[in-house]
């Protein structure tokens, strides 16, 4: 039975009793509504203080009243429409808190994989399973945003799972290079200190240490401490945005060594390993995306974890401000709406070139291939959504289009738009993608 079922009810048996008088049901009660906070609590929403003041007169008789009807106890608030918005949104606060905190937990089950990241998962793994012995150091490195800090911190918990006597340490790279510069401000006894407490250490994770480039005094010192671990097959795991040869800022032998070990990369995300992740990103936050709408975020979002996880929060927070009920399957046109205020244009005045700019960014194609008669499909793709954006925006006729596209014939471009005109018609992902290439160029 719905709340507002068991509320009808109630006011019947209310109207029913002598428990109030006639005006003050009509002034005071009629109107209220009966509402649910979670599932032991529900809320009656009243006009005003006074309406409060009457219903909490009878709250205990209503409460058994409306556990006679459920055939369960609830507890029973009272509260006017703005404090109920304000408790919701409260709710919902403390939830959405108590989620992120479970997705913060960084391990190995809730690091989702594709082709993209199943190499470095299976080196953290093997790694684990050879403290120190074989891959040493592991190298994990790739762009920001790809999960190198989760797969180092899902590292060090599951050796310390393994083996809770060892002495496992993560640092970011600033938080050792601080470590190093503090002791050296404090001269030689704490230099020698530090040496000692690095030398406890078990494992040794570093995240990022790309900023630990031309850093002098420090390199030298984190290279005495690289080798002492690999000597005594410590276990070294190490991340980097670049190939161990290609960072700057650091002795030739120390490249050497960071890659003596084993580099894995952690490659941009392919379409599966995307959308595998905004699966799981959504089942987190408890949303309930379209298959057409998890294809549209993973074909703009979908390079960069970091990313998707920012747009799943945006969805998440849109739909609590705007109380939509989280068993509502998200489509494709809600989800444009919503991310309306993302965007990649680069800004400025509208022209061909801008035109193919925009596109070739959201195809991932280059813009030399637009202009060639290359037939790869997302090529082809794009470039007759460059014609047919140009032919729209910028009103152009087929054969000035077919000029500005690398001297194409008219009939190439009348093809080009008949070919969108359908898309348009029969595929709404396509429709919702254009709509936004669009946008991104006017905008
Ligand atoms: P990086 O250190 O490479 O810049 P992070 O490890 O900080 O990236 O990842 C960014 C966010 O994306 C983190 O919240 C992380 O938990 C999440 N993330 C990255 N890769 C994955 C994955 N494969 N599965 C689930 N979450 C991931
Ligand atoms: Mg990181």
């Amino acid at each position: 039975m719905n709340n507002n079922d068991i509320w009808k009810k109630t006011k019947e048996w209310l109207i029913s009793s002598d428990l109030v008088e006639p005006n003050v049901y009509d002034e005071y009660i009629k109107i209220a509504e009966l509402k649910e906070l979670s599932d032991d609590e529900k809320v009656i929403i009243v006009k005003s203080e006074l309406s409060k003041w009457y219903l909490n007169t009878i709250s205990d008789q209503l409460k058994e009243k409306i556990a006679e009807i459920t055939g369960k106890f609830t507890n029973l608030t009272l509260l006017t429409k703005d404090e109920f918005k304000k408790e919701l949104e409260i709710k919902s606060l403390v939830s959405l808190k108590k989620q992120k905190s479970l997705q913060n937990i960084y391990s190995f089950e809730n690091f989702i994989t594709g082709s993209s990241n199943i190499n470095a998962l299976n080196a953290a793994k093997s790694a684990i399973n050879n403290l120190g012995t074989k891959w040493n150091p592991l190298f994990i490195y790739g762009d920001s945003g790809l999960g190198k800090t989760h797969l180092l911190k899902a590292i060090s918990s599951e050796v310390v799972k393994n083996d809770e006597n060892l002495n496992v340490k993560y640092f970011t790279s600033s938080d050792f290079r601080k470590n190093i510069l503090d002791s050296l401000m404090d001269g030689f006894k704490e230099i020698e200190m530090t040496k000692t407490k690095m030398n406890d250490i078990d494992v040794i994770l570093i995240d990022d240490i790309q900023f630990l480039a031309n850093s002098g005094k420090t390199n030298e010192i984190f290279f005495n401490i690289f080798n002492s671990f690999v000597e005594s097959n410590k276990q070294i795991v190490l991340s980097s945005d670049k190939f161990p040869e290609q960072l700057n800022g650091f002795d030739k032998r120390m490249v050497s060594r960071f890659s003596q070990g084993l580099s894995v990369r952690i490659e941009k995300l392919d379409n599966e390993t995307s959308l595998n992740i905004i699966d799981y990103k959504c089942k987190i936050a408890n949303i309930k995306l379209s298959q057409e709408s998890k294809k549209y975020i993973s074909s703009f979002f979908g390079t960069d974890v970091r990313k998707i996880e920012g747009i799943i929060n945006k969805i998440e927070f849109y739909f609590i401000q705007n109380k939509h009920d989280s068993e509502e399957l998200i489509n494709i046109d809600k989800i444009s709406k919503i991310l309306e205020d993302y965007s990649f244009a680069p800004g400025g005045e509208i022209t061909v070139q801008k035109i193919k700019d925009v596109v070739a960014q959201n195809y991932g194609v280059s813009i030399k291939s637009i202009d060639s008669g290359l037939r790869v499909q997302n090529v082809v793709k794009a470039r007759h959504v460059a014609m047919y954006l140009t032919g729209e925006i910028l009103k152009k006729n087929y054969s000035e289009i077919g000029l500005a596209f690398g001297g194409k014939d008219h009939t190439t471009v009348l093809n080009a738009y008949n070919k969108i005109n359908k898309f348009l018609k029969d595929d709404k992902l396509f429709k919702a993608t254009l709509k936004k290439i669009k946008k991104d160029i006017v905008s």
